[in-house]
Order: C-alpha cells, then structure tokens, then sequence
C-alpha cells in the first residue's frame, strides 16, 4: 500500500482543473449551469404570473422527465427526498416494516423510510459500483429471512421486510439484474434511488424503472436542477395516478369544492422550478459529454500518481459520472488531503457518515459492513462541475 503524496495529487488535479488565478478562485465540487433558455422559460411564468403549484411546465416537465429516465409516468415534487418518501408508500410500506438499504447513501434514503414509519435495515455495498452488492443481500437474506404470510419476514425482529432500495452511488449503477433476481425470490419491491443517476445508462436504458417504482432528486448539486425539486417514476399506471393524488393533497378534481379523501401531502413542485427543470433537460446531452471529458481527463491525469486511483464506471455500464472520486490506497491519507486540497480552493469531501453510525439509526438491523466502511475511509470526491468538462472541450 503506497501513501499519497498531496502536493503531487493537487498537481494532477490542477493539471485537469487548470491554474488557480489567485488564492480567491474555488472549484467547488459541484456547482449547476444555466446556459439554455432557462431564463426565458422563467421569465415566462413570472410574465403569465403562472409561478405556484400548477401551470404547463409542470406537465411538460413530467413528461421531458418520463422520456429521460425511460419510464411511463414521471410525477414531480418539492424535493427528492419527497419523491422517494411517496415511491415507499406507493410500495405499501407502512408502519413497522423494515426496508432494506445500503449503510453508504445520503441520509435521504433513511429517513424516506423513517417517515414512513418503517425501520432502515442495512447492507453492504460492493467496490464494483460502490453500490449496494446484491450477492451479499442473497447471503444475507437466507440467513435471517423466511416466508411469511404476507410477504418475506426478518425472523430477528419479526418485522417485515417491505422494500428494498438500490441507490446509484454517484452516478455508477448498481447490478440491477442481479438485484432484481434476487428481489424477485424473496418477493420485495424495488425501490429505486435514482437521485444521484440521472443519464447513466445499464445494457443501454436508463436507470430508475426497473423497480417497482423510483424516485430522483433535481437538488442544486444534481446533475441537472429545479432550485430544489424531485419526481417519483414509475411504468405502472395506477400507482402514477396514486402518486400524484397523495402528492397534490389528495384533493378530487371540481370546480369548485374542496374534497380531499385521504391525508395527502403538498408535495407539488411549483411552476417556475419545473420551467428551470424544462431548460436544464435540454442540456443533458451536452452535461454528459461535458462530465464524461471531464472523467477521462481525471482519469489520464491520475494513472501515474502513486497511492491513488481514479474510479472508473463499473464494466458494462455508463456512467454519468456525476461526482468524481479518487480512491487512495490508504485510508490514514484521507485527512491530511482532505485539509490540503479544501485550502488550496479545490472542493474535495469524504463519503456520507455510514448510517448505521447516525444515532437516529445506530439501533437498526444491519449486515456486517465490512465493504461500505473500507469504501467510506478511502473514497474522496473531487469537482466534477459540467462547466469543468466543457472547459476542457473549449481547449480543443
Ligand atoms: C440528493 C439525494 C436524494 C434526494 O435529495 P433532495 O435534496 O431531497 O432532493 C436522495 N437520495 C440520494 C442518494 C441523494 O443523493
């Protein structure tokens, strides 16, 4: 195991990132661009004062959001974290289920579940895809799961095991195939996580409509954004027409009487942020070339720097590569870089805290975690902006 030398990871990262004119000059490690009609669109609604929670790019956008992800029907919300809280219930889980995830996700994926009143319970992820690993949830479920009468229980706890979510860590797609056979076996939905994987593609397609049902985030560090904003994917019809009703308060449509036959939530997605989210759809091509340039660069900048290497798309996949990350071969080197590179103005952060070490969820059910927490000492993110790689395609 060789140790890094900072100073020569900050020279491979300036090779790609370009001179710092001044000390002042930051590459933060994901900043957003709008370079298409995005103030046109929104120009437009704050014109036609359509700006709150219905109007016409709310259609459009679930609809540009349903071609791009491959799915049927795209419902949009406030934020991600809000999709993937109604793709759980549209799963059927309730209170005092259990739904599987990987320790090694942002705190989102956890606490979708925890609104549901349900408990996260959680597994290893594999180096491969960083993701969550399949056959160490087959392993894992046929030591401590059995087939109960309605549906397949934790015989630990007792409770049942209601859902399980792959999440596409920074962008790399977990092995869906796999996970989905295994799924299959023991009869638990997929609920995707694909907040982070927009435009990564698996045997060609789309992530985010395997499952079940999905859910995706259009946060401001995501590949593309709405200010805040999120959408629920889904192929089935009945579930769409459900998500949408528990989004929008779960009012039956009239003229004018306000009926609503359930507790819903207000979980719309205004106009004006779907008008940003139509503008950036438009620009996805043009962002995936930019990050994928951006990657190779990393990535030739990187292959003779000692003690580190740069993270490649899992095999057959394509990835967005929407945050970029270094994996070092030691895990003592991670502090040290993580000081040096922040205060030389090059945004670098560690992975998530695991959740299981969180203490809303320290006492939940888990797997041994020997991956995800040899994942989480080594891993660091590096700036992996779209304008960095359309930078780099101005050059040439
Ligand atoms: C961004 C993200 C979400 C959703 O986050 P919001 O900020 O609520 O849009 C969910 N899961 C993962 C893994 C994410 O990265």
């Amino acid at each position: 195991m060789a140790n890094i030398d900072p100073g020569k990871v900050i020279t491979a990262l300036e090779e790609v990132l370009g001179e710092r004119s001044g000390s002042e000059e930051h590459f933060p490690l994901h900043e957003p661009y709008f370079a298409g009609n995005e103030w046109a669109y929104v120009k437009e609604c704050l014109d036609t004062a359509w700006v709150s929670s219905i109007g016409s790019y709310v259609d459009l956008f679930e609809e540009r959001i349903a071609e791009i992800f491959g799915v049927n029907r795209a419902i949009c919300t406030v934020n991600g974290t809000a999709a993937l809280h109604i793709a759980l219930l549209m799963a059927g889980v309730s209170e005092g289920d259990e739904v599987i995830v990987p320790a090694l996700t942002f705190v989102a994926s956890a606490n979708a579940i925890a609104y549901c009143r349900a408990v996260p319970h959680f597994i290893d992820s594999e180096w491969a895809t960083l993701g969550l690993d399949p056959d160490a949830l087959a392993d894992w479920l046929s030591q401590i799961a059995i087939e109960g009468d309605d549906g397949t229980i934790n015989r630990k706890t007792g409770r049942r095991i209601a859902a399980v979510i792959p999440m596409h860590t920074f962008g790399h797609p977990v092995r869906m195939t796999r996970l989905l056979e295994v799924a299959d076996k023991w009869q638990i939905p997929v609920v995707e996580d694909a907040a982070e994987s927009l435009g990564s593609k698996l045997g060609g397609k789309p992530l985010g409509g395997r499952g079940l049902i999905g859910a995706t985030s259009f946060n401001g560090n995501k590949i593309v954004t709405t200010g805040g904003g999120g959408a629920v994917l889904t192929n089935d019809e009945d579930l769409a027409k459900r998500a949408k009703h528990l989004t929008t308060t779960a009012k039956q449509p009239h003229k004018w009487h306000f009926y609503h036959d359930e507790t819903g939530f207000n979980y719309r997605l205004p106009n004006i942020n779907s008008a940003l989210g139509c503008a950036q759809l438009e620009q996805v091509p043009a962002f995936l070339d930019a990050k994928r340039r951006l990657a190779e660069t990393y990535a030739d900048a990187f292959r003779n720097v000692d003690g580190v290497r740069f993270f490649r798309e899992p095999y057959g996949a394509e990835s967005n590569y929407w945050l970029n990350c270094l994996v070092l071969d030691n895990p003592i080197d991670l502090g040290p870089l993580l000081e040096l590179t922040n205060a030389t103005g090059i945004g670098t952060r560690p992975c998530w805290t695991l959740m299981n070490k969180l203490p809303m969820y320290r006492n939940c059910p888990t797997s041994s975690l020997p991956i995800a927490t040899d994942i989480a000492s080594r891993v660091v993110n590096i700036p992996s902006s779209a304008t960095l790689g359309l930078r780099l395609q101005e050059k040439t």
